[in-house]
């Protein structure tokens, strides 16, 4: 069982599945959530994650295209999720939120060619300038 939580703990979440893919996003959006670096996401099915806990919603267009819903704790503002709405069966969870962040190793560095100069890059990990293929 994969379980994490909000900074202040009001939301939780469990998850009884490993994730799909995790990645790590530089796209220009991620960039404002994430204070300047990349977000790190582990992608579920979204019928494998229980949530508890108030949610609020802030959706705008992505880079992508996709009109994209990000979920955030609403006491203590950590980014938790996101789901694409044209994806609805898929779930990204922020790594930063989980108990154990070793399960979110990133497999993919993606929208690498949105990123400043000075922006910390594996170069053993795949590395997609743009938006990659959906996961499933
Ligand atoms: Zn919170
Ligand atoms: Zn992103």
């Amino acid at each position: 069982m994969i379980t994490g939580q909000c900074l202040c703990g009001a939301v939780r979440y469990r998850a009884d599945t490993k994730p799909l893919a995790t990645r790590a996003c530089w796209c220009r959006v991620c960039q404002y959530l994430g204070a300047g670096s990349a977000t790190v996401n582990a992608c579920f099915r979204t019928e494998s994650v229980t949530i508890e806990g108030e949610l609020r919603d802030f959706s705008c267009i992505a880079a992508s295209g996709n009109k994209m819903h990000r979920r955030f704790c609403p006491i203590c503002g950590t980014q938790m999720f996101s789901a694409a709405e044209s994806r609805p069966h898929l779930i990204f969870i922020r790594a930063g939120t989980l108990d154990d962040r070793e399960i979110a190793r990133p497999s993919a560095t993606i929208w690498t060619a949105e990123a400043p100069t000075w922006a910390c890059i594996d170069p053993d990990l795949e590395n997609v300038a743009g938006q990659p293929p959906p996961v499933v």
